[in-house]
C-alpha cells in the first residue's frame, strides 16, 4: 500500500517521516500520475489558498473528488489541508479555491497569527493517552453535520474529525515525534481498494 503526500507547498517532509515510521511506503504526488498510485493522500499544512489553487493548476481538484466519493481514496488534511476540505470556509479569500469535501464549517486563523503559534496536548478519539500537536495559524471546525465524527477537541472546539474515509486535524501532528495519528490514517487507508494501486 502507498500513501502519498501531495507535495506541492507546505510542511512536506515531516508527513514522510511519519508515514515511514509506520511502516508504509509515503510517494510524493505533483499530478494526476502520482495520484493514482496511492490508496490515501495527507494535504499538509501550509497555505490554503495558494495550496487550493496549485491543486487546481495540477489537475488534482477534480480526481481527488471523484475518488473521495466513490471511496477508492482516503484523505488526511493537516491544518490548511482542513481548510480545503470543508465545504465552508470562514475567513477565506474571495472565491477561494476549496475541495468542499467534508459537512464542516471551518474558521482559517482562528487561533491567531503566526507569533501565537503554541504546542499543546490533547485527547483524541480512538487513540490511547494524550497527544501533542501544533498549531500555526490554526483553522477551527466551527459547526459539523452529523456524519462527522468530532474526534477532539481544545477548550470546545473541534480541531479533529472524521468523515468516512476523510481525515481532517487543525495542527500538525508531523511536527512532533508521535505517529499514532498518521497510523490511525494508515487504517483508514487499508479499508481502500483503489484499481491501480
Ligand atoms: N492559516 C493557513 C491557511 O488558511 C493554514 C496554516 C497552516 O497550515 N499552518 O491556509
Amino acid at each position: 500500500m502507498k500513501i502519498g503526500v501531495l507535495s506541492i507547498q507546505g510542511a512536506i517532509s515531516e508527513h514522510f517521516k511519519l508515514l515511514t515510521m509506520c511502516g508504509v511506503e509515503a510517494v510524493p504526488v505533483k499530478n494526476t500520475q502520482n495520484l493514482a498510485a496511492v490508496n490515501g493522500l495527507i494535504i499538509p499544512g501550509g497555505e490554503s489558498t495558494t495550496i487550493g489553487k496549485l491543486i487546481e493548476v495540477a489537475g488534482l481538484s477534480m480526481p481527488i473528488k471523484e475518488r473521495t466519493k466513490n471511496n477508492t481514496l482516503a484523505l488526511f488534511g493537516t491544518c490548511a489541508g482542513m481548510v480545503l476540505m470543508a465545504k465552508e470556509v470562514l475567513d477565506g479569500i474571495d472565491n477561494q479555491p476549496i475541495l468542499g469535501l467534508m459537512n464542516t464549517r471551518v474558521k482559517r486563523n482562528a487561533f491567531g497569527r503566526q507569533r501565537e503559534s503554541f504546542e499543546t496536548s490533547f485527547e483524541f478519539k480512538g487513540i490511547e493517552g494524550s497527544l501533542s500537536g501544533v498549531f500555526i495559524r490554526a483553522p477551527l471546525i466551527e459547526e459539523a453535520g452529523e456524519e462527522v465524527e468530532i474526534l477532539s477537541k481544545l477548550n470546545e472546539g473541534i480541531i479533529a474529525a472524521r468523515q468516512g474515509n476523510l481525515l481532517a486535524t487543525s495542527f500538525h501532528p508531523e511536527l512532533t515525534e508521535d505517529h499514532r495519528i498518521h497510523h490511525y490514517f494508515v487504517k483508514m487507508c487499508e479499508n481502500i481498494s483503489c484499481r491501480l494501486c
